[in-house]
């Protein structure tokens, strides 16, 4: 038997009957974002769930979505929590807020999707990106398994910081 996926440090697993997420996490591994779209009320929505948070229909479809945005909020992690978490400090976790669908249904909706800052190559030591509050970042991921990636987020190259 396989060993089990994991992610720094952190054994991952995903219930077989949470369809929507084993699927979101098929199409990473693909290195593809898909977003579930509400076949009632057409919103994109995140994250994986059976039914829409908007109308509650249970129908929906897969969208290719772009994997581009800001970041949203951030935080920088310099003391592990836990032992498996040691070796990876410090890194950053970083909330990045999608284009697609900004201001609906609300005034300061927005599709946000939380993942590590990373280098491009996926290395969490980004010491010399320079980023911050609105910095442009496109998604990359980190395979974990022949059915799992994990969505990462880098700077795009233009806010790479020159010395
Ligand atoms: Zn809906």
């Amino acid at each position: 038997m396989a060993d089990a996926p994991r992610y720094l440090g952190y054994e991952l697993s995903i219930d077989p009957q949470d369809t929507a997420s084993r699927d979101f996490f098929r199409f990473c591994r693909e290195h593809q974002l898909h977003l579930q779209c509400c076949g009632s009320c057409s919103r994109l929505r995140y994250p994986p769930s059976p039914g829409c948070p908007f109308c509650g229909s249970d129908g929906y479809t897969w969208i290719p979505v772009d994997g581009s945005g800001v970041i949203h909020s951030y935080t920088e992690v310099h003391h592990a929590v836990s032992a498996p978490m040691k070796p990876f400090v410090p890194y950053v976790v970083a909330i990045v807020e999608l284009a697609n669908q900004r201001d609906d249904p609300a005034a300061g909706a927005a599709i946000r999707i939380p993942g590590n800052l990373v280098t491009a190559d996926g290395n969490l030591n980004i010491g010399d990106l320079r980023w911050g509050i609105d910095s442009p970042v496109r998604i990359v991921f980190s395979d974990v398994s022949d059915e799992i990636a994990i969505p990462l987020w880098t700077p795009l190259e233009a806010s790479r910081f020159i010395s």
